[in-house]
């Protein structure tokens, strides 16, 4: 049986734009078809300090792989895009990141996997570019709308620290 799911993409190190046309190129040879791929915003780095500003975006992904499955293969194309296992417990600057935010309606919680992603409300560079392609999703166990959700971190300052970059800097991930 297949399923949409969204995957929020990241990358604050090297050449930014194109290790996340690379991530979404794997994912479309890996993990199914990448239907719809969100703007690129750029992002201050969430929860450590770092120089290094991340670009990040939303890709909405038709798979047949089960929730571990897509993890697993999400891991695999970090790895494949230069990420190196992490050395501390804490958040790293990193070539590319992969998180699943939405499966399906599902609600999964299990040690390796937390479905809806657990930080996806918190988080102003996942919503908006989440809330360019779905706007009106119920996101499940929140009863609130992705635009919901984007809009009350609107009034939050999380929100300043993202912008949307100029369309001709991603548009090279057109699939
Ligand atoms: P990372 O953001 O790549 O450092 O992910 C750290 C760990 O978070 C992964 O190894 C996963 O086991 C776990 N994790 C839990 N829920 C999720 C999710 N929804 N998407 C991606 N990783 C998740």
């Amino acid at each position: 049986m297949t399923q949409i799911a969204y995957l929020g993409l990241g990358s604050n190190l090297g050449n930014r734009i194109r290790h996340l046309n690379v991530g979404i190129r794997l994912l479309e040879k890996q993990a199914g078809d990448v239907l719809r791929v969100s703007p690129f915003y750029e992002s201050e780095p969430w929860g450590y300090q770092s120089p290094n500003r991340y670009v990040n975006a939303v890709c909405e992904l038709r798979t047949e792989l089960q929730p571990l499955r897509l993890l697993d293969c999400c891991k695999n194309i970090e790895r494949q895009a230069g990420r190196k296992n992490k050395t501390s417990d804490h958040y790293e600057d990193r070539p590319l990141d992969i998180d699943i935010l939405l499966y399906g309606n599902d609600a999964i919680d299990c040690p390796r996997l937390t479905i809806p992603h657990p930080r996806l409300a918190i988080r102003a560079f996942v919503l908006f570019p989440l809330s360019d392609l779905i706007p009106d999703f119920i996101v499940p166990l929140t009863r609130k709308s992705v635009a919901q959700l984007r809009d009350e971190i609107t009034d939050s300052s999380d929100s300043d620290r993202v912008r949307p970059l100029p369309p001709l800097s991603s548009s090279s991930h057109s699939l």
